[in-house]
């Protein structure tokens, strides 16, 4: 399959109404139950309202309520393409660039930016990675602050990020408050599966992932090693806090604490996707995962 173009999107979404039956379509569709009348019926679009009526009791189903496109005067298809430029970068789209693309407010294209990255996370879920006979890395980083002296692990003014990679697999990164074990642990414990082969560098923190059912081996940095022989390394995900960090900056400048995680979520739904990123813009126009909970 072919990377979605700017061709293919305007061919599936030509317009508002385009948009709408779509949305109508994934989440309900023809045949669908009326909820009120409880009658498979046929549904029609309604002129007056972004909605959709049942042909038996003309009740109204709205494809937009629960989205992350209700309440919101921006056109659906402004939004669609929104999204749509989020699936085509390597590295991410700011507010202003959004702003420029759409013709909409700055503060309008913020908040869509915000709402989109929320629902890029929401799409890629939270299922635990690794498991028996796979490896995973695990590391920290610490993004934006001062760099303030020469305090290491603890530098003020910077978030801290744990990432947790499988080899040849997904990611799943948290932005925690210090990299304290007792932090860092349950994190662990709860994202990566039993019997995983661990591969971490030599911070303390990460001592006892043994007793936790692990089998944990390190990488010493401080010694200036970047691999074992055996193979024990966290280099893949120093690559993407490495492109992370690279594009906060050449995007963004800097990010708020408050916020560092919801990009940090955009990278890792667009990194999971790394091999079939052809499917990114489909998919996150047609699950909404954020509905059912
Ligand atoms: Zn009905």
């Amino acid at each position: 399959m072919k990377p979605t173009t700017v061709r293919d999107f305007f061919k599936q979404f030509p317009d508002d109404d385009a948009c709408l039956l779509h949305l109508f379509n994934v989440r309900f569709g023809q045949g669908h139950e009326c909820p009120k009348c409880k009658r498979a019926a046929k549904w029609y679009r309604l002129e007056s309202e972004l909605a959709f009526s049942c042909q038996w009791c003309g009740h109204h189903v709205h494809p937009m309520v629960g989205s992350i496109f209700e309440k919101s005067r921006t056109p659906l298809q402004l939004w669609f393409y929104a999204v749509f430029l989020f699936t085509t970068t390597r590295h991410g789209v700011s507010g202003k660039e959004l702003q420029r693309q759409l013709g909409v407010t700055y503060k309008t294209a913020w908040r869509m930016a915000a709402k989109i990255r929320e629902h890029m996370a929401a799409v890629d879920g939270e299922k635990p990675i690794g498991g028996e006979g796979k490896t995973v890395e695990i590391d920290e980083t610490m993004v934006g602050g001062k760099r303030k002296g020469k305090r290491g692990r603890g530098a003020a003014g910077k978030t801290v990020v744990l990432g947790m990679m499988e080899k040849d697999g997904d990611v799943v990164t948290k932005v925690v408050p210090n990299v304290r074990r007792a932090t860092l642990e349950p994190i662990i414990t709860e994202n990566v599966k039993p019997e995983t082969e661990i591969h971490t560098d030599e911070l303390k923190s990460y001592n006892e992932l043994a007793k936790q059912g692990y089998d944990h081996k390190t990488v010493n940095h401080s010694a200036g090693e970047y691999a074992t022989e055996d193979g024990v390394t966290v280099n893949s995900m120093e690559n993407f806090w490495r492109h992370l960090k690279c594009s906060i900056k050449g995007t963004h400048i800097s990010v708020s604490p408050k916020y560092l995680e919801r990009y940090a979520k955009e990278f890792e739904y667009r990194f999971n996707r790394r091999m079939r990123p052809e499917t990114m813009m489909t998919e996150l126009l047609t699950r909404f995962p954020e509905l059912d909970a």
